[in-house]
């Protein structure tokens, strides 16, 4: 039996797990074991979601929380050595671009096991993002690159990681399209808001070039005023902070809330209007689902999304912002960006690598 370990530490981490978690149990050929470094610990982007998607509690929860990027990824190396050294498995797994993708990469390949890393091959080419360093330092340390994209593909083949990559399809599918069905049954949301579906707008807002400036992030919101529509804006906690610190104004026709649920936050985006977000997996799950998608970013590592005009770049500071965001209707027909069934075929790959 193959010992398989799932590094994870952050919200969109944990929903990315989920089906590939459920794919790996059901094969008697593996035993997998889930380790938590403890990036994300609010019960609201960790236990929620555990508990949601019905992940097996982690074997091990490394609790290493907040920190600069270089203590955090420093305190992360250290203890996932002390578990693989300990475990020895045969393959860790890897997702997406955060400092637990990195330091549970970097820790593998330094410990001689082989490593695949899940969402490889995206490029924003804004190396200002701490997730651009993460991902592609993931993806050349690691030995088995799981592309979500064509043009994740090309990406990595432009960087001469041809061989080691497999087009599987993007894993966040099968978590949207598994829980929707439950969602849309069980969340009360928005009626509980006294929001109706199609009345509302749906912001996140949580990169720190958008919110750790409290002047910049006060005047994404004040400008948002402008929108006639209700704006429905769970907020993540980074966000909620610098609120909170400096004391910022919001606009009468924006409603903060908590962060949500995955189910209650997919529901929310199926039953939204428009989708307004800095988010990386929010912009493919307004793909999914046809909805009209304003990323306040001035670029994305979704490439395909804009490219097929269901997704706009926008710049608070340009004199358009208002007029794009209330504007943008997209017209074309949406492709198959992302595959579908993506659980299986990786645990198919998996198979045939081990
Ligand atoms: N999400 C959620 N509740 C919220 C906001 C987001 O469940 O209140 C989910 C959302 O459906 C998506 C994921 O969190 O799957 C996106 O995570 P995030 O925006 O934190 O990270 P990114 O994708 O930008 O790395």
């Amino acid at each position: 039996m193959k010992k398989i370990l799932s590094i994870v530490g952050a919200r969109p981490q944990f929903i990315k797990l989920a089906p590939l978690s459920r794919k790996l149990r059901e094969t008697p050929a593996f035993r997998e074991i889930i380790v938590h470094t403890g990036q994300h610990y609010d019960s609201s982007l960790s236990e929620l979601f555990f508990q949601q998607l019905k992940i097996p509690q982690p074997e091990y929860n490394l609790g290493i929380g907040s920190a600069s990027q270089a203590q955090q990824t420093g305190k992360m190396l250290i203890a996932l050595e002390e578990v693989y050294l300990k475990e020895k498995p045969h393959l860790v797994i890897v997702f997406g671009d955060t400092n637990s993708t990195l330091a549970g990469a970097l820790a593998a390949a330094k410990a001689d096991i082989p490593v695949l890393h899940i969402e490889a091959g995206l490029r924003s080419y804004n190396r200002s993002m701490p997730e651009e360093i993460n991902r592609a330092a993931a993806d050349h340390i690691s030995d088995f690159l799981f592309a979500p994209t064509r043009t994740a593909v090309e990406n990595l083949e432009t960087e001469g990681l041809k061989k080691r990559t497999y087009l599987t399809g993007d894993i966040m599918v099968d978590s949207l399209l598994d829980n929707l069905p439950t969602a849309l049954e069980k969340s009360s949301f928005p009626e509980k808001l006294g929001l109706e579906e199609d009345d509302y707008m749906l912001l996140t807002l949580h990169r720190p070039y958008n919110v750790d400036d409290p002047v910049k992030l006060g005047a994404i919101l004040r400008l948002l005023a402008a929108v006639e529509t209700q704006i429905l804006f769970p907020v993540h906690p980074r966000t909620r902070n610098v609120i909170a610190r400096h004391k910022i104004d919001t606009p009468g026709n924006i409603r903060l809330i908590d962060p949500v649920g995955y189910l209650d936050f997919i529901c929310l985006e199926k039953k939204s209007r428009k989708i307004i977000t800095d988010s990386g997996g929010i912009q493919k799950e307004a793909y999914i689902l046809g909805k009209p998608c304003i990323t306040v970013r001035p670029e994305t590592e979704w490439v395909e999304t804009v490219q097929e005009g269901w997704n706009i770049l926008v710049n608070p500071e340009d004199p358009g912002f208002i007029e794009k965001v209330t504007g943008f209707w997209p017209q074309a027909q949406r492709g198959d960006i992302f595959g579908s069934n993506v659980a299986h075929r990786m645990e198919q790959e998996i198979e045939k690598l081990l």
